[in-house]
């Protein structure tokens, strides 16, 4: 994720935001072996930065389980504005951004990190990282329709890897039903496209499950940060 150059120059201790400005301004500042002079210039967790010559300390790795509320975006920086998960870490020092996405309408479980080797890891279609879902659907699913969503639907022509599901709640008379979708795939709108593949309409989604990693003691809006001992486990 780009961050400005002074802010990452300040997050590494050499100085103040305004400091790191007019050093850079001053020529004391090189990315990648070059010397930047230009305020506003974006780099990326993998650029060599050395301020006099000398390079900045990388920053130590954290990560976060961050309870997502709805109406945020999971990305740094939005066209329209809104709100989104990184406004929720002002005061935590690290250059953060979220592993995966939940959709602006979604809630729930959403890690937040600085460590891209772990991010990287996580995302990777082959880890197979166990993600459980809860959500609210239009109308009640048929024994065939279960069936699909576990054995696999078609998404873009490709069928999705075998999920758990399981009926949490069926209301007949106002039609609709709360499922809980265990899958272990990331593609873009899973959940609500798979539903869609058998005909059903998601009113509400949650992710309630990462791993082995749950919401417990947090609410909406709020994250702690992740043990070394729950880090290695994820690793
Ligand atoms: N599946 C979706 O459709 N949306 C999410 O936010 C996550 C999974």
């Amino acid at each position: 994720m780009a961050e400005r150059l002074q802010k990452v120059i300040a997050q590494a201790g050499v100085a103040s935001r305004r400091k790191a400005e007019k050093m850079i301004v001053a020529g004391q500042v090189k990315v990648n072996g070059k010397k930047v002079t230009k305020l506003g210039t974006k780099v990326e967790l993998k650029d060599k930065i050395e301020v006099n010559g000398v390079p900045i300390e990388s920053e130590s790795l954290h990560t976060y389980l961050f309870y997502k509320p709805r109406g945020v975006i999971s990305s740094a920086n939005d066209d329209k504005g809104r709100k989104t998960v990184v406004d929720y870490f002002d005061e935590v020092p690290y250059r953060l951004y979220p592993v995966g996405r939940l959709d602006y309408d979604t809630s729930g479980l959403l890690l937040m990190t600085n460590d891209g080797e772990l991010a990287n890891k996580l995302m990777h279609p082959r880890n197979e990282v166990p993600k459980v879902y809860v959500a609210k659907i239009k109308g009640t699913l048929k024994p065939e329709e279960i069936h699909a969503l576990t054995h696999g639907v078609k998404i873009d022509g490709k069928k999705t890897a075998p999920a758990k599901l399981k009926i949490l709640r069926t209301d007949d008379k106002k039609n609709f039903q709360i499922i809980q979708l265990t899958i272990h795939e990331g593609h873009y709108h899973q959940v609500k496209r798979m539903l869609q593949a058998v005909d059903h309409l998601v009113d509400k989604l949650a992710r309630e499950k990462y791993a082995f990693l749950n919401l417990k003691s947090l609410t909406s809006g709020e994250y702690r940060e992740l043990s070394s001992e729950e880090v290695y486990k994820l690793k």
